[in-house]
């Protein structure tokens, strides 16, 4: 099997820089492709965080093209990085900056965002056509709007070109800019109207890589059928249902080292299927951290989220009734919508002992949930593949999720058949509303108090493949038949 070389080009990389699994998907799936035979190199923006990482780098000039666009100084560094073959484009005036890679600490977006990520996807499209150092992928894999742009610019770039794939990890962020930069982003006249670049008034970065990727993936096989429908569509559903031919859904996968409970250092105490009675000391340190009552008995719900409409937060604030009556705790750690957090925050002060939250990102909270919880809350509205609920899965945390996108792709449901066969691991609701989450969260304390049942799908849950064995494979399937693709 000859190897097929491939630039990956996103605007995070776990553990390099993260906001949300988008960085856990381009930071874990390198290494599962190297198995296929695919070799990644992945390109992400030079944050202070990227550069301090770094010793060793080899450096190369910025493309010219990328410098011309841009009128800034910079250059490309390559280094191994914590395991990543990675390609950092280092432009200080756009990158180096204290915040987020999105927005500052104000918590305002960036303004010159299409600047930033247009020279992004430039050197992506740049280093596909001429190469970095002499070595020349034969394909770029764009990841959701920040790298969008760059299949548009292979695209105009003519029919000797790398091959392209645009992934949608969330088709809600469509990376809407203004119509006026179209000549400052370099894209020409004839990319604007709506078979082009054009959204609703503005140009969607998202968009130009849906319109001109060669294929386009979706990260669960549900979330790729969702996406299709006025519903879930994001007005985006005319184009994809017009280019449904070349669209499909491929599952996440996790990083089985980072989140393996019987090496996971973040943890009071490491378990495994064999001994999850040590499991109780992760629970009784979760309780005292968030504050809860230490009640080894008490079904303790977890939540590990970004607070937005999506994730359906505001739903368990109004389900929350059940929850308490029922004599079940709540951790919730994250962070986002103001009204949210401040639902939570409130929640905490009217139940003592029963409900903790703590508004922030913290990593090794996110594990010591997934380790402490006896059941992870997942209700979002929709959810293009999730991460929580295959971390939640691996580490014997019971998942409670709407049936949506990846969650229903994931989880399987305690239905009478399914607790029959013994292959229950989780529970799904629908439709997602506060009511039917409400309904989940009480049949998790009937099923919770059976607990030769409960230990049954915990035990069917850490046996699950949540490892990215299969869509590696399933990747590199796609690259391959991409290259021999007419
Ligand atoms: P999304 O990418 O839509 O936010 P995913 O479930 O795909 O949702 O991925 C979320 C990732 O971010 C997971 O790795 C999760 O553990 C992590 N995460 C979310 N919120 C927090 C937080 N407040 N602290 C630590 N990790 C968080």
């Amino acid at each position: 099997m000859s190897v097929l070389d491939v630039l990956s080009v996103a605007s995070e990389a776990y553990p390099l820089i993260k906001t949300g699994g988008l960085a856990d998907v381009v930071g874990a799936l390198p290494s599962a492709l190297a198995e296929e035979g695919i070799r990644v190199r992945t390109l992400i923006p030079g944050y202070p965080t990227v550069l301090a990482a770094m010793d060793d780098a080899t450096e190369t000039p910025l493309p010219p093209a990328v410098s011309a666009q841009t009128g800034l100084a910079g250059r490309v560094l390559a280094a191994e990085i914590r395991g990543l073959d990675t390609l950092v484009l280092d432009i200080p005036e756009l990158f180096a900056r204290n915040g987020n890679p999105y927005a500052g600490p104000d918590g305002q977006d960036w303004p010159d965002n299409a600047m930033r990520f247009a020279a992004l996807a430039r050197t992506a499209a740049e280093i596909g056509m001429d190469g970095v150092a002499g070595w020349t992928p034969a394909i770029v894999h764009a990841h959701d709007w920040q790298a969008g742009l760059a299949p548009a610019y292979l695209h105009y770039r003519g029919a000797t070109r790398p091959r392209t794939v645009m992934t949608v990890h969330n088709l809600a962020f469509a990376g809407k800019v203004p119509l006026d930069l179209r000549e400052a982003i370099a894209l020409p006249p004839e990319a604007l109207g709506v078979e082009g670049v054009e959204f609703y008034g503005a140009i969607s970065l998202l968009k130009a890589g849906l319109q001109f990727a060669d294929r386009i993936t979706t990260v669960s096989p549900t979330y790729a059928t969702e996406i299709l429908t006025p519903e879930g569509g994001m007005g985006l559903d005319g184009l994809l249902r017009r280019r449904a031919g070349v669209l499909s859904g491929i599952l996440n996968g996790i990083d089985m080292q980072a989140w393996d409970p019987s090496s996971d250092m973040m943890l009071a105490a490491r378990y495994g299927p064999a001994i999850m009675q040590v499991r109780a000391s992760n629970k009784a340190d979760l309780q005292r951290r968030m504050g809860l009552d230490i009640r080894p008995d008490a079904l303790l719900f977890g939540v590990v989220s970004r607070l937005t409409w999506q994730k359906g937060l505001d739903m368990l604030l109004e389900a929350l009734p059940t929850l308490i009556a029922a004599g079940a705790q709540l951790a919730v750690l994250g962070a986002g919508d103001e009204d949210i957090e401040a639902g939570f925050l409130a929640a905490m002060a009217a139940n003592p002992g029963q409900v903790g939250c703590i508004v922030g990102y913290h990593e090794q909270l996110a594990h010591a949930i997934q380790a402490g919880s006896d059941a992870l809350l997942v209700p979002s509205r929709f959810e293009p593949c999730g991460l929580t609920q295959l971390y939640a899965l691996r580490y014997g945390s019971v998942p409670v999720v709407a049936r949506v996108g990846g969650l229903s792709d994931t989880v399987i449901d305690a239905n009478p058949m399914a607790l029959g066969a013994g292959v229950a691991t989780g529970l799904q609701f629908t439709p997602v509303t506060a009511e039917r989450l409400a309904a989940a969260i009480s049949r998790a304390a009937d099923l919770y108090a059976d607990r030769p049942t409960w230990a049954r799908m915990q035990a069917c849950g850490m046996a699950s493949d949540v490892s990215w064995r299969g869509p590696a494979r399933q990747y590199a399937r796609l690259y391959r038949g991409l290259m021999t693709a007419p």
